[in-house]
């Protein structure tokens, strides 16, 4: 490679590429060649940048809406979060939440209900649900993430988180309003 081509940088390339890769900021072009993490440019080729490093990149806070949810159910956005079954309701109200999610698991998901057991009191969902607020953060790769957040925080918004209802009820939440068997 003629590096010649451009005498004026070639004397900042090196050391800038050399501290881009120490400090983990370098990037390669399509071209093939490396570039210190501040080049906007291929410094061979000139093409702009690729966006490699989307997690070197803050994300963007944004309000959802219905493009950024899998729809609204029962009034109420809802998204599915990963591959576990858990999901979110943009809502600070369980009871809003748990008509939203079990409409959302009903309709898309073909389960009988929100707990995927037609013979569990719909009641028991509570307990998997969480209320409070989180900061919408945008990836570079248009996906989103949802952190939990004060309710005072630069772009709250106020949300139900479902967390996947396998298992008994959790222990904190342990129930003690079952009719007790009769004994003998
Ligand atoms: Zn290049």
């Amino acid at each position: 490679m003629a590096l010649d081509e451009e005498p004026t940088s070639t004397a900042t390339y090196f050391p800038s590429l050399a501290a881009s890769r120490d400090a983990g900021t370098a990037w390669t072009c399509r071209c093939g060649e490396p570039n210190p993490g501040d080049y906007d440019t291929c410094h061979f080729c000139q093409h702009p940048q690729p966006d490699p490093q989307p997690a070197a990149r803050p994300g963007t806070v944004f309000t959802p809406t219905d493009d950024d949810m899998e729809g609204a159910y029962a009034g109420v956005l809802v998204a599915s979060l990963g591959e576990d079954g858990d999901a979110l309701a943009l809502t600070g109200f369980k009871e809003r939440a748990l008509e939203a999610l079990d409409t959302y698991y009903r309709s898309v998901c073909g389960r009988p209900n929100l707990l995927d057991d037609a013979d569990r009191p719909l009641t028991d969902a509570y307990f998997f649900l969480d209320s409070g607020h989180a900061v919408f953060t945008r990836h570079a790769d248009g996906g989103w993430t949802a952190a939990p957040t004060a309710e005072d925080a630069e772009g709250a918004v106020a949300v139900t988180w479902f967390r996947s209802a396998d298992g008994p009820v959790p222990a904190p939440y342990g129930r003690h309003d079952q009719p007790k068997l009769p004994l003998g």
